[in-house]
């Protein structure tokens, strides 16, 4: 069992396919193939059975896919850097996760150049360019060379399912960022999942676009696809016009996209009048959705609305909500289905657990803990981290939430997001909600602020639609029939643009940064 295997049935079935999309070029599996068994075999070359960390560092491009699989037939582990972070978080990583192997895109070189004199154990750089000068100036080997005359036959080597296949940064959102350790059986029950959950039948053309970055768990969403023969398009970067023109172009059947981008395309003039008809799911997930955005989602996309809910430390999804859980009787659901994260996934154990560690019954609030093979084996070099999160086999995945009598998990915040104002416990998510249902807002954060009378004050930082106006009293009015004196903003602050990751999300931690500066909570 190992991850690889995903790709390889695609590639067996349908070697002269296409495989990946990017731009004007297209990959077949044969290439793609054939290119992973050379990355592995001049990988085990010099590595030499040791158990090494490759990183990649380049943005949405077949190739890099094509080293992350070669990684994976090495029995090596990946460690995906986003092209988006500053040099010091590249640093970081590739630092703090002891990578001695880096595949690298040309333009990040010169970056990568600069850091390596702190960067002693990192032997191997490897230029995914076609400039020998630019390759030789930052000490990178060219690929071509690297290659070299490589066996294009799959290596013997199979990696344990034990063995770690990816260790994911996280944390970014709410504490300090760790290593994820990902293992193959728990990636491999991931896509197992997805393609469990998604039901294409035998005769069917996947054609799925990649439009977050893949350097991310979006990487790992292809697996199911190329396990069907399908075709990805990877975009390089998430424009929402060219998004939905390349929808048109390729007759994309499925895709996943972060709530901020759904927002964006649903605010696009004509949106309505484009061609949806060859999508089948439009997967959404990673942070919680305005169900008032989702009704219009539904409304311009069709009935293919696919919700997962899941984290890297237990991939893709602990729940999904499938296009016609949306409906009830014929009807898209109303607020309390639409603000659910969706039912347990197949194949995992979901949970509501008390303080103590005792499973709540249905409809008791606690926090949402999973177990089953998804789950991670741990925090790189963290094992304390791993202690407070793996506690009895349990995953505790600090969300708070409840199962409802239908079987349908509701998330009600993250548990480190909660604010406490005026001794009372106030969930952002449900502040948001509210607010996200003004016709002027685009998107929003709620956080709790010091404050002398309350400890915290619930404070909105909003970004408004372009050209839209509103004011904090006007806003603050609007909400407060809807949420009480408790709940209401006590202050509303307008942004630009949020802080977000790469894969969309709103980052809590850097919201509250300005308005906690030197104090304790973040
Ligand atoms: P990450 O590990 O960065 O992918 O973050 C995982 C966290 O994102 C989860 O623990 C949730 O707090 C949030 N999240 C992911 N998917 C959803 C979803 N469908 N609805 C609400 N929150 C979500």
């Amino acid at each position: 069992m190992a991850v690889t295997d995903f790709f390889d049935r695609g590639w067996r079935a349908n070697p002269d396919g296409v495989a990946f999309v990017a731009g004007d070029r297209s990959y077949t599996y044969q290439e793609i193939g054939e290119l992973s068994c050379r990355v592995a075999h001049a990988l085990l070359e010099r590595t030499t059975g040791r158990e090494v960390k490759g990183a990649v560092l380049a943005g949405n491009d077949p190739v890099a896919w094509a080293c992350v699989l070669g990684l994976w037939r090495a029995g090596l582990a990946w460690v995906p850097v986003n092209p988006a972070s500053p040099p010091e978080e590249i640093q970081r990583l590739l630092k703090g996760f002891d990578c001695e192997v880096l595949f690298c895109h040309e333009r990040f070189l010169p970056t990568v150049e600069k850091l390596r004199t702190d960067l002693g154990h990192l032997h191997t750089v490897v230029s995914l360019g076609s400039d020998p000068d630019a390759a030789s100036a930052a000490r990178a080997v060219p690929f071509e060379q690297f290659l070299r005359d490589m066996p294009h036959d799959r290596p013997r080597h199979i990696p344990s399912p034990e063995s770690v296949a990816g260790i994911m940064p996280t944390g970014g959102t709410t504490g300090a960022p760790k290593g994820v350790m990902n293992t193959h059986r728990g990636l491999t029950v991931s896509a197992v999942q997805q393609m469990l959950a998604a039901s294409y039948s035998a005769d069917e053309t996947v054609v799925n676009l990649v439009a977050a970055p893949m350097t991310h768990t979006a990487g790992t969403l292809t697996l199911p696809v190329t396990a069907r023969g399908g075709t990805v398009v990877v975009m390089s970067r998430p424009d929402p016009v060219e998004l939905l023109d390349l929808i048109e172009k390729h007759r994309v059947t499925e895709l996943f996209l972060p709530p901020t981008v759904i927002y964006r395309l649903l605010e696009i003039p004509g949106v309505e009048q484009r061609d949806f008809s060859s999508l089948k799911y439009l997967m959404y997930g990673s942070a919680p959705m305005s169900t008032e955005k989702l009704r219009r989602a539904i409304e311009v996309f069709g009935p293919v609305m696919f919700q997962g809910y899941g984290q890297t430390e237990a991939p893709a999804a602990i729940a999904f909500m499938r296009p016609e859980e949306h409906f009830t009787d014929g009807r898209i659901a109303d607020d309390s289905r639409l603000s659910a994260a969706g039912r347990p996934a197949p194949l995992v154990r979901v949970e509501v657990l008390d303080e103590d560690g005792t499973i709540l019954p249905v409809g008791g609030t606690g926090e949402i803990c999973v177990r089953g093979d998804l789950v991670m084996k741990g925090y790189y070099k963290a094992p304390d981290k791993t202690a407070e999160t793996l506690v009895d086999g349990w995953l505790h995945t600090g969300d708070v939430g409840y199962l409802d009598t239908d079987g349908f998990l509701h998330i009600t915040d993250r548990k480190k997001d909660m604010i406490i104002s005026g001794g009372f416990n106030v969930y952002p998510s449900e502040v948001e909600q509210v607010i996200w249902r003004h016709p002027a807002v685009q998107d929003c954060a709620v956080i709790g602020v010091p404050h002398e009378d309350w400890g915290e004050a619930v404070t909105a930082v909003v970004e408004l639609n372009p050209g839209a106006e509103l004011t904090e009293d006007e806003l603050i009015a609007y909400c407060r029939p809807q949420l009480g004196g408790i709940k209401n903003p006590k202050k509303v602050v307008f942004t630009d643009s949020l802080p977000r990751s790469a894969n969309g999300k709103v980052l809590k931690k850097d919201v509250r940064e300005p308005f906690w500066r030197g104090r304790e909570r973040l």
